[in-house]
């Protein structure tokens, strides 16, 4: 039988996150070529330069952060080292995460937020007799 059922949640939701991740890394590889082929490999945020082996380190960034949006003219892309470019996505990745995933906690609030119109609804219910 097994006991540890508990402590796996959070495994899960890692496992999750790199499978993203990986998913996210091997998206941007196609238009990650184009893009290096079109800029100067130098980060957009702190100027760092790039060559050789080292363009590893710089990755694109989606302006309007969608990265579906791809523009042939590259007009959505931005090349950033990974460290500015995990800075620039630091805050909102998170908040993406924590909705797909929706912890107890998140969950809890939207259905606090449907409570009003029940209640509504019961008060209109009642006018009618
Ligand atoms: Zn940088
Ligand atoms: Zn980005």
């Amino acid at each position: 039988m097994s006991s540890n059922k508990t402590g796996s949640e959070s495994d899960r939701r890692d496992q999750m996150i790199a499978d993203i991740r990986r998913d996210r890394e091997r998206q941007e590889k196609t238009y990650r070529g184009r893009a290096l082929k079109m800029f100067p490999w130098i980060c957009a945020r702190c100027g760092r330069e790039f060559s050789g082996k080292r363009v590893r380190e710089l990755t694109v960034h989606h302006k309007d952060h969608n990265h579906d949006n791809n523009p042939p003219d590259g007009s959505n892309w931005e090349l950033l080292c990974i460290y500015c470019h995990d800075n620039e996505h630091s805050r909102d990745e998170v908040a993406q995460w924590y909705d797909e995933t929706t912890p107890a906690g998140a969950q809890g609030a939207s259905h606090h937020d449907n409570k009003p119109f029940a209640i509504l609804k019961d008060l209109l219910k009642d006018k009618k007799y």
